[in-house]
């Protein structure tokens, strides 16, 4: 994996991209639109890698993330051409070498039968009768005995121009099979030359997704640090990470090939199975404990009542749970981490599966209305829902708005059970 520690703003990528364009077009086999198209995207690709996650605006992000999934997508539609154009090769090359075999028995056959008609000219040997030469023939298939046997009724000019087309078929087929070897060799080279390209767009999204993980994680942490001091600023830089977390997970989730996103999603499976909205078995009796979990989508997880929540919240949530049980109040956890990728789904079900349909159409435009994956303090793990905070009556509610400050959590005024570190 390729780490760079280069920080670029956007800007600059794009001056580097007007700067390198020109070169790029001058390196490109000229007249292959395909190689410079390709050349162009690898290009680009390898400046948005560059990006520095922790100052990008959510558009630059965006716009290195789509300029990243182009390139890929570029790539392997490259290395899928290259790969049939291997196989058409290799096909071409049997087909000639099958038409050569025939043709040169084919002709062969023509120069005896030319052989013997000289011959019959000046004497006529002995069991000259068809079945007699028949038998002295050496026929590989039924065909070439069909061939010889309406040779012989031919007359001595027809065979001639026989000879002469047969020939002249062979030594075409001969050329064809030339030419096939010698395109195979060449998209032999392109389809190495293309897989490693291929290895390194993935290598290029793989930097990104790392660099929005860490930058996730590290911003999750400067949220909760500023919740006491400047809630607002809190709120706003929580907002952005969840956006990130969904930007984070359509990568992922486009990034198939690598082994490594294979481990996050079973991660995130596990994750889903365990984080159904659903009351809390048993509940340990009021008190909690935490247990870590995986990392989903840069969000690092840990269990509190058995609901994955964000590992850097579980232990004030835990203290939280805890205080409140020593008060005799039960705090149950309905849910709190959600994974993007489930409102990916969602929102592809229900708005369509166009980028602009999963990210940016209003959560009204959608049927049924469903939110924006990103808009949600559930996806960084930081929002609870209490299952026995239904409403303000409720003695889990009560005492909540007495004492979750004092833990960093704050209602959202409109559902009674959602408590997050932001109030969002
Ligand atoms: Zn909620």
């Amino acid at each position: 994996m390729r780490r760079r520690s280069l920080k670029i703003t956007l800007s600059a990528m794009a001056a580097a991209v007007a700067f390198v364009a020109p070169q790029i077009a001058g390196s490109a086999p000229s007249g292959d639109p395909r190689a410079e198209r390709e050349q162009v995207r690898a290009e680009r690709a390898q400046v948005a890698a560059e990006i520095d996650t922790s100052k990008a605006s959510l558009a630059e992000i965006d716009a290195a993330l789509q300029t990243l999934q182009d390139n890929l997508a570029t790539q392997q539609a490259s290395l899928a051409k290259a790969n049939e154009e291997v196989a058409q090769a290799t096909k071409d090359i049997a087909d000639a070498g099958t038409a050569i075999r025939r043709l040169t028995k084919r002709v062969s056959l023509l120069r005896s039968e030319m052989r013997d008609r000289a011959v019959r000219a000046y004497v006529t040997p002995a069991g000259d009768d068809i079945l007699t030469v028949l038998n002295t023939k050496d026929f590989t298939s039924a065909a070439e005995r069909r061939f010889y046997i309406e040779l012989r009724t031919q007359d001595d000019a027809s065979v001639t121009d026989r000879l002469d087309g047969a020939s002249a078929d062979l030594a075409y087929q001969k050329r064809k099979a030339t030419a096939a070897k010698k395109r195979a060799v060449a998209k032999q080279a392109e389809q190495e030359r293309l897989t490693k390209s291929v290895a390194n767009a993935e290598a290029d999204q793989q930097q990104v997704s790392d660099n929005l993980a860490s930058t996730i994680d590290t911003q999750v942490a400067r949220s909760l640090k500023l919740a006491k001091t400047d809630r607002a600023l809190s709120a706003k830089i929580a907002e952005q990470q969840a956006a990130l977390v969904a930007r984070l997970a359509a990568q992922n989730a486009a990034n198939q090939r690598s082994a490594d996103q294979a481990r996050l999603r079973r991660a995130a499976a596990s994750v889903s199975a365990n984080g159904k909205e659903s009351a809390p078995s048993g509940g340990g009796g009021g008190t909690a404990t935490v247990t870590p979990g995986p990392i989903d989508s840069g969000v690092q997880l840990a269990y509190v009542q058995g609901i994955p929540v964000n590992a850097q919240v579980a232990e004030q949530v835990k203290a939280m749970i805890n205080a409140a049980a020593a008060d005799g109040v039960s705090l149950r956890i309905g849910n709190s981490y959600r994974p993007v990728s489930q409102q990916i789904e969602l929102r592809k079900q229900n708005c369509g599966t166009s980028y602009y349909a999963i990210y940016e159409m209003s959560a009204s435009s959608c049927h049924p209305p469903t939110a924006r994956p990103g808009q949600s303090q559930h996806q960084l793990g930081l929002a609870i829902d209490f299952s026995n905070c239904s409403s303000r009556g409720t003695a889990c509610y009560q005492w909540l708005s007495g004492n979750a400050s004092r833990f960093g959590y704050y209602n959202l005024p409109s559902e009674a059970w959602h408590w997050s570190t932001t109030g969002k």
